[in-house]
This record gives structure tokens, sequence and C-alpha cells, in this order.
């Protein structure tokens, strides 16, 4: 039996971009997400199979979702990463498929998951500096990384986006050196505010770049216009540089959020269904999954979440809370 209907919330938004953490581990520390001692992993038997995560898929393909993006913790960690991929793609040819990874173990994958079925790929690369990158990411591995990029390329992957955070007193005046560097390259480059969610909870006003001092050291070196939003839900507010060299993004979480347009649902490596970034309250399908529900009572359920989804966060008010898990942990 099939489920009927679509992920739909009291707004009005209709949810269409599933994320999925499949795993909470990482082979990097950077100081923006986790502790520099990680944090307690999950136990494995709490995350998901493979075959656990593909049905869920399904399901949520039939309820109206059309982009799944594999995150975590580091997706490339978990092993037969390329056999997910592979059985996500089997759903539905014409599924948006995509990848956010650190970069470190693209060198030698990029070829087997574009060949399983992949079809974007988001590196997270917040400088291009040796000696700040170890100090960022708290490993020296930026050869790596660099590596890995060149591989997505040959394997065929376009566009490559790289994702940047910048926070002040590490990296804050890496805003034009990444976007001269993505120019040459090729890459479509993305500022991504830091959000509150960090596991070590060093988040602060005064620590954030905000998008607009980024976009203004930009425009000082290069001249852009933004581009009129193509697509209503996608986060990034893009900027097209005037001499033909591409675009750059920022996403400005923080100072201009843009829940309104939100059509993300997210799957916690442990199975939880959580409708927004900063929810406090999660769905668990985990134990649905494994005490035989149907795939009606799973769409239910993923319906039923979707319908609570929070209308914004709050972020900039004063009753912010920051949630529990951080975004290693949530899969960003
Ligand atoms: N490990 C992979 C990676 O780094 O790309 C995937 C998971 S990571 C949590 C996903 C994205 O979240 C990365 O682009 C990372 O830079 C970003 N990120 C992590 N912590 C963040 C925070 N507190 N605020 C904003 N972005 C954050
Ligand atoms: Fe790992 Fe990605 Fe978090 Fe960095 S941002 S610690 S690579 S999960």
């Amino acid at each position: 039996m099939t489920t009927v209907g679509t992920l739909i919330d009291t707004q009005g938004r209709v949810l269409r971009d599933l994320r999925i953490s499949v795993t909470d581990r990482c082979n990097l520390r950077c100081v923006y997400c986790m502790p520099v001692d990680g944090v307690a992993w999950l136990p494995r038997a709490d995350v998901l199979t493979y075959e656990e995560i593909v049905r869920v898929a399904r399901i949520a393909l039939g309820l109206g979702v059309t982009g799944i993006r594999l995150t975590g913790g580091e997706p490339t960690v978990r092993a037969g990463l390329e056999v997910l991929v592979r059985a996500l793609r089997d759903l539905d040819p014409a599924l948006d498929l995509s990848l956010t990874t650190n970069g470190l173990k693209l060198a030698a994958m990029a070829g087997v998951l574009r060949q399983a079925g992949l079809t974007r790929i988001n590196v997270s690369l917040d400088t291009l500096d040796r000696a700040r990158f170890r100090q960022i990411a708290r490993r020296d591995r930026l050869h790596e990384i660099l590596a890995g990029l060149e591989a997505a390329k040959r394997a065929g992957f376009s566009p490559i986006k790289v994702n940047a955070v910048l926070m002040r007193g590490f990296n804050e005046d890496e805003a034009v050196p990444l976007a001269r560097w993505a120019r040459e390259q090729g890459y479509e480059l993305r500022f991504v505010e830091w959000m509150p969610l960090d596991s070590q909870r060093s988040w602060s006003t005064e620590r954030l770049v905000p998008a607009a001092e980024i976009l203004a050291a930009l425009q000082r070196e290069f001249p852009l216009d933004r581009v009129p939003g193509t697509d209503p839900s996608a986060p990034a507010e893009l900027h097209r540089y005037r001499d033909g060299g591409g675009t750059v993004g920022v996403i400005a979480s923080v100072t201009r959020p843009f829940c309104e347009r939100c059509d993300r649902i997210r799957l916690t490596a442990d199975g939880q269904v959580r409708t927004c970034l900063f929810a406090h309250e999660e769905h668990d399908l985990r134990g649905a999954l494994r005490r035989g529900a149907s795939d009606e009572e799973i769409g239910g359920l993923l319906k039923a979440a979707a319908w609570r989804k929070e209308p914004g966060h709050l972020i900039n008010q004063p009753a912010f809370q920051q949630p529990a898990r951080g975004m290693s942990r949530i899969g960003g």
C-alpha cells in the first residue's frame, strides 16, 4: 500500500527537501560545530540501517519530497555510502540527490559516488590558509580537501558548491580570498552565517560575521548584482559578478531568516524527525520502523511531524534557547 498526501504544515508550507543524516561521527572538529574532544557518538544500534533510511525515503518521496541531501556528521565516514546513494537513486531517476561533505574523503570517493547516482555535491571549506585551517578544523588536512574538490571536478559534478562559515577572530577576512579562489576554480561559493548550534555553545552575535558585512567586503573587490530569486525556497541570496565570473551567495539564517519559505524536514542518524534546525521537539521514527509499522503508519508519522513544523526560529528573540543537539548530531 502506498501513502497519500503531502508533507504540509500549519503555515501552508509544503516540505519537499529531506535532509538525511547518515552518521553523527566526523573526522574533523570544526570550532563552530564541535568541541575539541568531539561529542559522545551515538551507539551503533541506535543508528538507522541503510535499509531503514531507504524505506523512509521511499515513503517521503510518495509524500511529495523531491530532493534528498545526505549529511552528518561527516557522511563519507559511514562505510558503503555509495550503496545508499545507489538505493536512493533507484527509488527515482529524477530525484535531486545531493551530499554535504567536508571533502576529506572525496579524492577516493567522488567517482564512485557519481557513478552510484549522486547528482550534486557541496563541500565545506572556510579558509585556504593551512595554519588557519588547522585552527578551525583542528586537523592539518587542508590539502586533502583541495584534492577532494579536484576529484569531484574530474568525476563530472557540476556545479560544485563550496560552503564557508566565517567567525570573527578566526577567518572573518577570508571572504575575498575565498571568492577569488572559487571564481578561478569554477566553484559556487556560499557563505553561511554561523548559527547557535555548536555543541560547545560558544556562539555569540559578536562572533558572528553577518551576511551584510561579507557582501560589503565582496562588493569592494568585485562589483556584484543581486540575482532575482528563482527558487523561492532556496535559502541562498545570490549575487552575480558583473564581470561574468559566476555567482556568490550568502545564507543569512540569523540576520535575515527565511523561515517562511523553508521547505525542509530532517531525519537524524538515530531516526528522529526534526522540522527545524532549532526544534526542541523530535518525532521518533526509529521506534515505529523497528516495531513493524506499516508504510501508512510511517507516512502518517511524517505527515503529523510536518504539520507541527515550527513557524520560525527565535534566534533574535529573548526567548531563544539553543536546542540540545548540536549541528553535527542534527545533520546540517
Ligand atoms: N561534515 C559535513 C560538512 O562539514 O560539510 C556535513 C555536516 S556539517 C554539520 C554541514 C554544514 O553545516 C557545513 O557546511 C558546516 O560548515 C555547517 N555548520 C556546522 N556548524 C554550523 C553552525 N554552528 N552554524 C552554521 N553552519 C554550521
Ligand atoms: Fe565535522 Fe562538518 Fe561539523 Fe566540521 S562542520 S565538525 S566537518 S560535522
